[in-house]
């Protein structure tokens, strides 16, 4: 995957399809939330939903102004497509290290899980609930967690070459 690609589906994990649209826009100029949902002909309160998440994770940014008819506050957005790169290694290293701290947890703690699914929990409430799921009633099954954490390590590898190609 390239970095486009990357920065794509991180878009439309955090501000959704709309997120995309408007980040594929590629608009020359600054424009108001107003006007991109009148050119895109989606609702207001979902555009200005997507600009903002697309602004929490630095891929977007606005510049108050007072129309000077109304009176109102509006807001002139830009997309910072020349920030891609930097937002896309600081999330990789977040959900890396969120990989990295669930390996610690699942090697530190030892799981039960219900035969059926239901339920996980750690060995000493599976004793104490005397290895019974306290939903379907089905057994407490010993979880072996080391497939497990062999798929996080693939995961971490695969995030860490991404990293160094960026
Ligand atoms: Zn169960």
């Amino acid at each position: 995957m390239n970095e486009d690609e990357l920065v794509r589906e991180l878009i439309e994990r955090v501000a959704g399809e709309i997120g995309l649209i408007i980040w594929d826009m590629r608009p020359k100029e600054e424009l108001t939330d107003e006007e991109m949902s009148i050119i895109l002909g989606i609702e207001i309160n979902d555009v200005r939903r997507a600009l903002f998440s697309l602004y929490e994770i630095g891929l977007a940014e606005y510049r108050r102004k007072r129309d000077e008819d109304t009176g109102w506050i509006e807001y002139y957005w830009k997309m910072r497509y020349d920030r891609q790169r930097e937002v896309l290694r600081r999330e990789l290293e977040k959900v890396r290290e969120k990989l990295e701290e669930k390996i610690q947890y699942e090697s530190e703690n030892i799981h039960y899980m219900c035969e059926n699914g239901c339920v996980k929990v750690r060995y000493e409430e599976a004793m104490e609930l005397n290895f019974t799921c306290p939903r379907c009633g089905g057994r407490l099954e010993y979880l072996d967690v080391v497939n497990a954490i062999d798929k996080i390590r693939d995961e971490i590898r695969r995030i860490d070459e991404i990293l160094m190609e960026l």
